[in-house]
């Protein structure tokens, strides 16, 4: 479904993400965990096309999103300066469509209902007919436990409730691959739950999702892989077995046991 290969990303001279390569199949759960500031978000941000990469391959499907220009980079040398070509404007927005990203903060419009919140984007981005957009959108409240709540507005809904309008929102567009940057850390932890319930469902439909978590038993349960990032690499990865349970590298052990 998605893949990248060979990743830089600086700010400004700073490089947070050092040579990330990633590939997701279909159907795939894979938990990204890891430090503060170790380049997870950044990670996220740079697949959902939010930040661009300096370096590196991003593919969707058989779509190319950004690729290494070798004449560019020949010419650079290895410098570490921009060499990283995108895809025109109309096949990164076929590649946006291809994705649903759902944040910490839910980031819902304020002043519309929640019905709304979820058919707009529908309607005003993908184009999906209002009717249709509509039915689609009660299903999914329908599968979140929130139909009743259709016709309130963000503020009236608690923490859990915006994140799984969020979690609605996504999916309206039917992603191929939907991406968590840790999704129950701004909730009360019994709010956490039924978010996770959420995302352990999706999990159980085959929904191909990359999560940030910080929620190591909830990894534990949901991914089929682990990812352990710090300092802007992928310093190891496997099953949650492999990595929780028996991790290969100090860095791993360390940020784990800050768990127990
Ligand atoms: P956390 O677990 O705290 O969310 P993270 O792994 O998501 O951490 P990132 O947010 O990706 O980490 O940040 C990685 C590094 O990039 C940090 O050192 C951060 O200060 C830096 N950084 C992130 N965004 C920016 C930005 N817009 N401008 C400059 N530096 C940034
Ligand atoms: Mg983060």
């Amino acid at each position: 479904v998605m893949c990248i290969r060979d990743v830089y990303k600086n700010f400004g001279a700073t490089p947070v993400l050092k040579g990330i390569s990633l590939e997701v199949k279909k159907g795939e759960v894979v938990a990204i965990i890891g430090p503060s500031g170790g380049g997870k978000s950044t990670l996220l941000r740079c697949l959902t096309l939010l930040e661009n990469i300096e370096r590196g391959t991003l593919t969707y499907g058989d779509v190319c999103v950004a690729h290494d220009d070798a004449r560019t980079a020949e010419k650079l040398g290895s410098s570490g300066a921009i060499t990283s070509v995108y895809a025109p404007k109309e096949v990164l927005s076929k590649a946006r469509s291809a994705f649903g990203l759902v944040f910490q903060q839910f980031n819902l419009f304020p002043h519309m209902s929640v019905l709304r919140n979820i058919t707009d984007p529908l309607i005003r981005v993908d184009h999906v007919p209002a009717e249709q957009a509509k039915q689609r959108a009660y299903e999914l409240l329908g599968k979140m436990g929130l139909a009743h709540k259709a016709d309130a507005v963000p503020c009236e809904l608690s923490g859990g409730q915006k994140q799984r309008v969020a979690i609605a929102r996504a999916l309206a567009k039917k992603p191929s691959i939907l991406y968590f940057d840790e999704p129950t850390s701004a909730l009360d932890p019994e709010l956490t739950r039924d978010v996770l319930n959420v995302i352990q469902d999706l999990a159980r439909e085959h929904m191909t999702m990359v999560i940030v978590t910080h929620e190591m038993s909830f990894a534990r349960d949901v991914a089929d892989r682990i990812i352990f990032m710090d300092g802007g690499v992928i310093v190891e990865q496997g099953s949650a077995h492999q990595v929780i349970d028996s991790p290969r590298e100090e860095r791993t052990r360390a940020f784990l046991s800050t768990f127990s």
